[in-house]
């Protein structure tokens, strides 16, 4: 198993309120669907990605890869009870997800009061968002 240092990335998943360690999970956790998490990953890259070894509820320790995006993360907890048959791998358990990060509350920013606030708006079909809640923020351009 190999661990990505993100300490120094911190600072741009400010949408945690705890990045945690190795063996944490980070914060603030709720277990989501695999819908969920696909429809987040089939649209949106993923920024880093780290390894950890974490004990879910009371269980033994898991093996779990968190995705962080732009404005969310996922942990993927990995199932582990497997049996090899003569052709194939079977799980017992299945995999289970995590969606990690606030809960945003997004609101869009005029054009004044992004320039009012210093933050670069390109003009009409430009969106600029900010959440209510931890200051994540995120933009788009509508006109292509
Ligand atoms: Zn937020």
């Amino acid at each position: 198993m190999w661990y990505i240092d993100i300490m120094s990335e911190a600072k741009q998943f400010s949408y945690l309120s705890k990045l945690g360690g190795h063996n944490d999970m980070p914060e603030p956790a709720r277990e989501c669907t695999q819908d969920e998490f696909y429809h987040v990953w089939k649209t949106e890259s993923v920024l880093q990605e780290d390894y950890r070894s974490i004990v879910i509820d009371s269980g033994p320790m898991k093996t779990v890869i968190i995705l962080f995006f732009h404005d969310v993360a996922f942990a993927v907890v990995f199932p582990d009870q497997l049996v090899r048959g003569s052709d194939k791998i079977q799980y017992h358990d299945k995999p289970r997800y995590f969606e990690l990060g606030c809960d945003h509350d997004y609101r869009e920013l005029g054009q004044k009061e992004c320039k009012d606030r210093g933050i670069k708006h390109w003009g009409m079909c430009w969106h600029e968002w900010e959440c209510k809640k931890c200051g994540q923020r995120k933009s788009y351009d509508s006109s292509g």
